[in-house]
């Protein structure tokens, strides 16, 4: 991964990083111009989420699955498997 200088523009090269938390890592960037050489130290911060890990998914799931009435529950299976057995 590469940066610009924000002192000449030319590329910078990341050249190490520090995890300060699961939030933020800060990145120490050195300046390839020669005549700049300038090191500068940028953040790299958590955003957000646009899909929950997979374990995270089935528990969603297993949650609202759970919290459905039994006739619910049973029309869903069936839709899912194509299955018209009524659960026990
Ligand atoms: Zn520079």
């Amino acid at each position: 991964m590469r940066c610009k200088c924000r002192f000449c523009g030319s590329v910078a090269r990341i050249t190490s990083s520090n995890e300060i938390s699961l939030e933020v890592t800060h990145l120490y960037c050195q300046c390839t111009n020669p005549k700049c050489n300038a090191v500068t130290v940028r953040d790299n911060s958590y955003s957000h989420c646009l899909r929950p890990p997979i374990d995270d998914i089935d528990t969603l799931f297993l949650d609202r699955f759970n919290s459905m009435g039994k006739e619910q529950q049973q029309q869903l299976l069936r839709q899912m498997t194509g299955n018209n057995t009524p659960l026990n």
